[in-house]
Protein backbone atom coordinates (compact mmCIF):
# COMPACT_ATOMS: atom_id res chain seq x y z
CA UNK A 1 0.00 0.00 0.00
CA UNK A 2 3.16 2.09 -0.77
CA UNK A 3 1.47 3.83 -4.07
CA UNK A 4 -1.25 6.44 -2.36
CA UNK A 5 1.37 8.60 -0.86
CA UNK A 6 4.74 10.81 -2.05
CA UNK A 7 7.74 11.31 0.19
CA UNK A 8 7.59 14.33 2.35
CA UNK A 9 9.91 16.35 4.97
CA UNK A 10 12.70 13.74 4.61
CA UNK A 11 14.83 15.64 6.77
CA UNK A 12 13.25 14.03 9.86
CA UNK A 13 15.65 11.24 11.19
CA UNK A 14 14.04 8.06 11.14
CA UNK A 15 13.41 7.19 14.78
CA UNK A 16 11.94 3.39 14.33
CA UNK A 17 12.70 1.00 16.86
CA UNK A 18 10.83 -2.28 15.68
CA UNK A 19 11.95 -3.96 19.16
CA UNK A 20 9.92 -1.35 21.61
CA UNK A 21 7.43 -1.17 19.15
CA UNK A 22 6.62 -4.64 18.73
CA UNK A 23 6.59 -4.86 22.67
CA UNK A 24 4.27 -1.96 22.93
CA UNK A 25 1.74 -3.98 20.11
CA UNK A 26 1.63 -0.77 18.04
CA UNK A 27 -0.74 1.03 20.28
CA UNK A 28 -0.51 4.55 18.42
CA UNK A 29 -1.25 2.95 14.82
CA UNK A 30 -4.07 1.06 16.52
CA UNK A 31 -5.45 3.99 18.23
CA UNK A 32 -4.89 7.18 16.35
CA UNK A 33 -3.70 7.64 13.07
CA UNK A 34 -1.39 10.46 12.52
CA UNK A 35 -2.12 13.59 10.94
CA UNK A 36 0.23 14.73 7.74
CA UNK A 37 1.20 18.52 7.73
CA UNK A 38 0.76 20.42 4.80
CA UNK A 39 4.58 20.14 3.41
CA UNK A 40 3.54 17.09 1.17
CA UNK A 41 0.44 18.90 -0.52
CA UNK A 42 2.23 22.19 -0.91
CA UNK A 43 5.26 20.60 -2.86
CA UNK A 44 2.98 19.22 -5.58
CA UNK A 45 1.62 21.26 -8.30
CA UNK A 46 -1.82 21.33 -7.36
CA UNK A 47 -2.05 20.89 -3.95
CA UNK A 48 -5.96 20.54 -3.63
CA UNK A 49 -5.97 17.89 -6.25
CA UNK A 50 -3.15 16.36 -4.56
CA UNK A 51 -4.89 15.80 -1.55
CA UNK A 52 -8.53 15.17 -3.61
CA UNK A 53 -6.30 12.29 -4.77
CA UNK A 54 -5.57 10.98 -1.40
CA UNK A 55 -9.03 11.37 0.00
CA UNK A 56 -10.19 9.70 -3.19
CA UNK A 57 -8.37 6.51 -2.59
CA UNK A 58 -10.22 5.74 0.79
CA UNK A 59 -7.36 5.33 2.53
CA UNK A 60 -7.38 9.06 3.88
CA UNK A 61 -9.78 11.31 5.93
CA UNK A 62 -10.29 15.14 7.35
CA UNK A 63 -9.85 14.98 10.96
CA UNK A 64 -11.33 18.25 12.80
CA UNK A 65 -9.62 20.30 14.90
CA UNK A 66 -11.81 22.56 17.15
CA UNK A 67 -10.82 26.05 17.92
CA UNK A 68 -7.36 27.59 17.01
CA UNK A 69 -4.30 26.75 18.60
CA UNK A 70 -3.04 30.42 20.74
CA UNK A 71 -0.23 31.94 22.69
CA UNK A 72 -1.90 34.54 25.10
CA UNK A 73 2.00 35.40 26.01
CA UNK A 74 2.40 36.53 22.60
CA UNK A 75 -0.76 38.40 22.81
CA UNK A 76 -2.66 35.88 20.69
CA UNK A 77 -6.58 35.04 21.19
CA UNK A 78 -8.15 31.79 20.16
CA UNK A 79 -11.10 31.36 18.27
CA UNK A 80 -12.91 28.36 20.17
CA UNK A 81 -15.55 28.45 16.99
CA UNK A 82 -12.96 27.88 14.66
CA UNK A 83 -13.05 24.43 13.09
CA UNK A 84 -9.83 23.32 11.26
CA UNK A 85 -9.70 20.51 8.81
CA UNK A 86 -6.39 18.46 8.09
CA UNK A 87 -5.59 15.21 6.19
CA UNK A 88 -4.60 11.89 8.34
CA UNK A 89 -5.20 8.21 6.82
CA UNK A 90 -8.28 6.40 7.71
CA UNK A 91 -9.08 3.74 10.44
CA UNK A 92 -10.43 0.67 9.36
CA UNK A 93 -14.06 1.84 10.31
CA UNK A 94 -13.45 4.95 8.31
CA UNK A 95 -12.40 3.45 5.39
CA UNK A 96 -15.15 0.70 5.92
CA UNK A 97 -17.86 3.20 5.90
CA UNK A 98 -16.61 5.14 2.73
CA UNK A 99 -16.64 8.37 4.61
CA UNK A 100 -14.05 12.01 3.64
CA UNK A 101 -14.42 12.90 7.34
CA UNK A 102 -13.61 11.87 10.66
CA UNK A 103 -16.01 9.19 12.29
CA UNK A 104 -15.69 9.79 16.66
CA UNK A 105 -13.36 7.33 18.12
CA UNK A 106 -10.07 5.42 18.40
CA UNK A 107 -9.46 3.34 15.56
CA UNK A 108 -6.84 0.96 14.10
CA UNK A 109 -4.72 2.91 10.80
CA UNK A 110 -5.72 1.23 7.63
CA UNK A 111 -1.84 1.17 6.64
CA UNK A 112 -1.41 -0.99 9.81
CA UNK A 113 0.28 -4.14 8.32
CA UNK A 114 1.03 -7.24 9.96
CA UNK A 115 4.55 -5.77 10.23
CA UNK A 116 4.05 -2.42 11.48
CA UNK A 117 3.25 0.55 8.95
CA UNK A 118 2.76 -0.77 5.70
CA UNK A 119 4.88 3.16 4.39
CA UNK A 120 8.53 3.31 4.26
CA UNK A 121 9.42 6.24 7.09
CA UNK A 122 9.89 9.04 4.90
CA UNK A 123 6.68 8.55 3.07
CA UNK A 124 4.73 8.35 6.91
CA UNK A 125 2.34 11.66 7.94
CA UNK A 126 4.67 14.34 10.15
CA UNK A 127 2.87 13.20 13.21
CA UNK A 128 3.97 9.55 12.65
CA UNK A 129 7.40 10.38 12.13
CA UNK A 130 7.38 13.13 15.27
CA UNK A 131 6.30 10.65 17.75
CA UNK A 132 9.46 9.08 19.81
CA UNK A 133 8.86 5.55 20.57
CA UNK A 134 10.03 5.36 24.45
CA UNK A 135 10.90 2.67 26.70
CA UNK A 136 8.32 3.16 28.95
CA UNK A 137 5.83 3.58 26.16
CA UNK A 138 5.11 7.30 27.26
CA UNK A 139 6.31 8.24 24.02
CA UNK A 140 6.45 11.60 23.13
CA UNK A 141 6.36 13.78 19.81
CA UNK A 142 7.97 17.21 18.49
CA UNK A 143 4.87 17.85 16.43
CA UNK A 144 1.86 17.62 17.19
CA UNK A 145 -2.12 17.87 16.34
CA UNK A 146 -1.80 21.37 17.47
CA UNK A 147 1.05 22.09 15.77
CA UNK A 148 -1.03 20.59 12.80
CA UNK A 149 -3.52 23.18 13.37
CA UNK A 150 -1.25 25.92 14.03
CA UNK A 151 -0.17 24.75 10.10
CA UNK A 152 -3.36 23.36 8.55
CA UNK A 153 -4.88 26.94 9.53
CA UNK A 154 -3.28 28.75 6.60
CA UNK A 155 -4.21 26.19 4.23
CA UNK A 156 -7.75 25.78 4.63
CA UNK A 157 -8.19 27.22 1.17
CA UNK A 158 -6.29 23.80 0.09
CA UNK A 159 -8.78 21.88 1.70
CA UNK A 160 -11.74 23.32 0.61
CA UNK A 161 -10.25 22.83 -3.15
CA UNK A 162 -10.34 19.35 -2.96
CA UNK A 163 -13.44 18.90 -1.51
CA UNK A 164 -14.93 21.22 -4.16
CA UNK A 165 -12.63 18.60 -6.54
CA UNK A 166 -14.41 15.35 -5.15
CA UNK A 167 -18.01 17.25 -5.01
CA UNK A 168 -17.87 18.05 -9.10
CA UNK A 169 -16.80 14.52 -9.58
CA UNK A 170 -19.86 12.92 -8.01
S1 LIG B 1 5.66 4.66 18.90
FE1 LIG B 1 5.19 4.30 21.06
S2 LIG B 1 2.94 4.01 21.14
FE2 LIG B 1 3.59 3.74 19.02
S3 LIG B 1 3.92 1.52 18.77
FE3 LIG B 1 5.91 2.45 19.27
S4 LIG B 1 6.11 2.29 21.49
FE4 LIG B 1 3.93 1.98 20.98
S1 LIG C 1 0.52 5.83 8.79
FE1 LIG C 1 1.76 4.14 9.57
S2 LIG C 1 2.85 4.97 11.37
FE2 LIG C 1 1.11 6.34 10.91
S3 LIG C 1 -0.59 5.61 12.16
FE3 LIG C 1 -0.77 4.62 10.17
S4 LIG C 1 0.30 2.65 10.39
FE4 LIG C 1 0.94 3.97 12.09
Amino acid sequence: MRNSAMPNTPSITNNEDFSLCRACGGECCRTRPGIEAPARFLAAANPAEELARLLASGLWVLDRHYGVPYDPGKGETGDPDRIILYPRPATRRERAEGTLLVVPGAGECVLLGDEGCTLPFAERPRACQALEPASDFACTAAWTRFDAAREWRHHQDTVEGALALLDSRQ
